[in-house]
């Protein structure tokens, strides 16, 4: 068959060639989009849809920016990759640009989230021998029950969920297990245990189903990790980047008006922050580790790397995606409509037997289906939520996340809380 051939298929043709030739690893909503603009997607027949996804919250800036697809467009015909065996004139200037911004000293550039992760496992490790003086091969990582850090086979070896972690081994040693949301439990783990470098940690669960917790536990853990000479890592590959309200949820419900303050009180600032997914505001995979120079020069030339990390192309995009989160205020819209979503689900919860919670944080949601007949509700709420115009997916069996683009209007927002309000109505007994 020709491209052109393959390219006029119907959605039904378009899925079963991926079934017949492709890994069986996921099992997307039967949809086959085409085009993406702010919160639009368009499928194969022209039909338009409201992203509650965001691509894992890939796309808080919305889909296809114009300004990121500029950038995309005068590198990509300027230069895309050197390799880090040359300076290039874009990454210098990003570095600097995204310490600021966060706070950090220090940037390490890299492509995928896992991949992040990975170098600050490996970060956290080499400084646990060197500054805290484990000794060799014995240092450990305190991470979270239920916790989503990637798909890599070091990463996989400390998830809780079977699906991700069994028949994958042997597994990376040297990972702890704790429940989540609890300080307690940290505590007496470092505690009892001189040789732990690291607590990683997710400010909110998102795969395990945006779960938030206790108001002060993320400045709890750090208090504790601080007391017990442990780096306290956090994962915002997910919740960052304005998604849940603030710059990073480690920001608390500090309530700086322009630009994330600093001095805000509920500010915790981890020792080390991964950042991924909006990072290049969906264009290109950008993620990075940032953390503070008496940590990141642990690491020296040789000892860490990517052929594509920091390339010109990434830098330029990271750069322009986080300059829109700033000049377009999407912490502070992410922030309100957040409030506005989860009162107006609250208001249609308090007479419904079919959905038990709703929960999140800015525009990271999710509901809870009451479902304990045939699992098969909330997939099948999705279902009707495509037809009538809202794409959204379900994790974990019963529970739907709901996170669009930081970019949707009120308006964009409550034509579709009317779309998730009659979609649910109808499945009311
Ligand atoms: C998505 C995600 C990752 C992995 O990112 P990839 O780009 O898919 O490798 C890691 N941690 C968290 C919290 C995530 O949500």
């Amino acid at each position: 068959m020709s491209q052109k051939t393959l390219l006029h298929t119907t959605q039904e043709e378009q899925i079963a060639l991926e079934k017949t030739h492709g890994a069986h690893d996921y099992h997307p909503i039967p949809v086959v989009l085409e085009k993406g603009e702010g919160v639009y997607l368009w499928d194969t027949d022209g039909k338009k849809y409201f992203d509650f996804l965001s691509a894992y919250s890939a796309v808080n800036q919305g889909h296809c920016h114009p300004e990121l697809v500029r950038v995309m467009q005068e590198q990509a015909t300027t230069l895309t990759l050197t390799s880090r065996a040359f300076h290039n004139n874009r990454l210098g200037n990003y570095m600097a640009f995204a310490t600021e911004y966060f706070g950090f000293e220090a940037l390490l550039p890299m492509n995928t989230g896992a991949e992040g992760v990975e170098t600050a496992i490996k970060i956290t490790r080499k400084w646990g021998y060197l500054r805290k003086g484990i000794p060799k091969d014995q240092a450990k990582i305190v991470v979270c029950s239920n916790n989503f850090h990637g798909r890599t086979t070091t990463v996989i070896s400390f998830s809780t969920d079977p699906g991700s972690h069994d028949y994958f081994g042997p597994h990376t040693p040297g990972f702890i297990h704790i429940p989540y949301n609890d300080v307690a439990a940290l505590q007496e783990v470092l505690e009892n245990d001189p040789h732990i470098a690291g607590f990683l940690v997710e400010p909110i669960q998102g795969e395990a189903g945006v779960y938030t917790p206790d108001e002060n536990y993320i400045a709890a853990c750090k208090k504790v990790c601080e007391d017990n000479q442990v780096l306290f890592i956090a994962d915002e590959i997910q919740t960052g980047i304005a998604r849940t309200g603030s710059l990073l949820a480690v920001c608390g419900n500090c309530s700086c008006e322009n630009h994330c303050e600093r001095q805000a009180d509920t500010f915790t600032k981890p020792d080390i922050l991964i950042l991924g997914k909006a990072l290049s505001g969906g264009m290109y995979p950008v993620s990075a580790v940032l953390t503070d120079r008496h940590i990141m020069d642990v690491i020296q030339p040789g000892q860490h790397g990517s052929t594509f990390g920091g390339n010109p192309m990434a830098a330029s995009l990271a750069k322009k995606a986080l300059e829109i989160v700033r000049d377009e205020n999407l912490m502070q819209n992410a922030r309100e409509l957040g409030h506005y979503f989860r009162a107006q689900i609250q208001n249609y919860i308090n007479t419904s037997e079919l959905v038990l919670q709703v929960r999140g944080k800015g525009l990271l949601n999710a509901i809870v289906i009451n479902d304990s007949e045939t699992g098969q509700m909330a997939w099948n709420i999705c279902l009707r939520l495509r037809d009538k115009g809202l794409l959204a997916k379900p994790t974990h069996g019963n529970i739907i996340r709901f996170a669009p683009p930081l970019v949707i209007t009120k308006k964009q927002l409550d034509s579709c809380i009317g779309i998730i309000t009659e979609t649910l109505a109808s499945f009311e007994k």
